[in-house]
């Protein structure tokens, strides 16, 4: 290597979710008959009327820079779907715009950690908040929640993970990679442990709220503990909700000082998020949302297929979760045992590339998640291209002894 990378670049991984996805589709591209069910990006196209909101940005000549953190009618939709969706009043200067909700994440850690300092991660994680953590020079201190929990973090749990050096509290509902969705109740009991620990920020990820499945309601933590908004950002995103992955556009809300310092961190990295997007981010964030019943509608027979397929499969349990587009089946009963080639399965991640490699399924192990010996399955793919991936899971699963 010519140029030397820096240390703190070798306390990371690339992010697996994306690199099984790519190796998914390479094996495709070289002819292999590859279902992959590793990313997590909803199948339906981004609806026409957004589609439209861009198209029409681009015509008008809408292509210059804009403010850093968005421009301000961009911010007024953003106040007002948080004013509608969870009743929470955010000022101009409280809001902000991104190049995702992953940008909104990073942003904030990097704009407040410092060397040392601990953020509390639930596991199972999505895959970048320790790693966005240790690029900032921080601890990320990891607490399972187990299966038998429905993998949510529990008021006990959370408070002795708790110390002096506590900067944040990474919180996801529902949850990536489980789907796994609190209830008030839930944020009520986590919310009493931090009001008792005022040194410890909240860091609320709530990208997924609107995917919840038998009228489940998503909350924010802050409408359960308003007491918290003096240090809670929540980061959230059109991603997810309005199938807009490739458009890249998130945003975040908390108290005005971190918004501004977060809004430096973008001022010295990407700037504003592209010009064309944030049109079309206006027009998603308030125009109705007449598609997304359909889509749930559909996510829901998705899910309910998919969790049924799995439970039949001997040896695999898996936890019906509320939320989200993922299942994540607990597959530790095929730890030690061997396929008829002598392929032998000592982690998730041995199940999960004989799954890939000899019956051409892509998913992502748990060890990316940090809980084993689980696998999630993004089941944002076709009911048909789902039937075939579990044919040959149960195939897979019979063939190990
Ligand atoms: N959040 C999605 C996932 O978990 C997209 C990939 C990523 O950003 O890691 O699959």
């Amino acid at each position: 290597m010519t140029i030397k990378t820096s240390d703190r670049l070798s306390k990371i991984k690339p992010s697996p979710t994306f690199e099984l996805a790519q190796k998914a589709k390479e094996m495709k591209a070289a002819g292999r008959d590859v279902i992959s069910l590793t990313l997590g990006e909803p199948d339906f196209d981004t609806p026409d009327h957004i589609k439209a909101a861009g198209k029409k940005a681009i015509d008008e000549g809408f292509t210059k820079y804009t403010p850093v953190p968005g421009i301000p009618e961009l911010k007024d939709a953003i106040r007002h779907k948080f004013k509608e969706d969870n009743g929470l009043d955010y000022a101009r200067d409280e809001v902000m715009a991104s190049t995702g909700g992953k940008q909104s994440l990073y942003n904030a850690l990097m704009a407040s950690v410092n060397e040392g300092d601990e953020v509390i991660i639930p596991a199972p994680y999505w895959v970048s908040y320790p790693d966005m953590t240790l690029l900032a020079q921080g601890i990320p201190v990891i607490v399972e929640c187990s299966d038998k929990d429905g993998f949510r973090l529990n008021a006990e749990a959370l408070k002795s993970a708790i110390t002096d050096k506590t900067k944040w509290l990474i919180l996801n509902s529902p949850s990536n990679p489980t789907g796994a969705t609190y209830s008030q109740d839930d944020l009520r009991k986590i919310a009493d442990v931090l009001v008792e620990f005022p040194h410890v920020n909240i860091l609320s990820d709530e990208i997924y709220e609107h995917l919840t499945y038998e009228g489940f309601v998503c909350v924010s933590i802050l409408q359960v503990a308003p007491e918290l908004k003096d240090r809670t950002v929540i980061v959230n995103g059109l991603a997810k909700a309005f199938s807009m992955t490739g458009w890249r556009m998130g945003f975040a809300a908390g108290p005005k000082e971190i918004i501004a310092a977060m809004t430096k961190v973008q001022s010295q990295s990407t700037s504003n998020p592209c010009s064309i997007v944030q049109k079309a981010a206006i027009t998603a964030l308030t125009e109705p949302r007449d598609f997304l019943d359909g889509w749930i509608a559909k996510f829901k027979e998705r899910r309910d297929l998919v969790w049924e397929r799995m439970n039949e499969i001997p040896g695999l349990t898996c936890y019906k979760s509320e939320g989200a587009f993922y299942l994540y089946p607990n597959c530790g009963a095929f730890i030690n045992k061997k396929s008829p080639d002598g392929i032998v399965i000592n982690s998730d991640a041995d199940f999960v590339s004989y799954l890939l490699e000899s019956f051409e399924v892509a998913v992502v192990p748990g060890s990316a998640f940090g809980l084993s010996p689980f696998f999630r399955i993004s089941y944002a793919a076709s009911v048909d291209e789902l039937n075939r991936a579990c044919d040959r899971i149960r195939e897979a699963c019979a063939s190990l002894s």
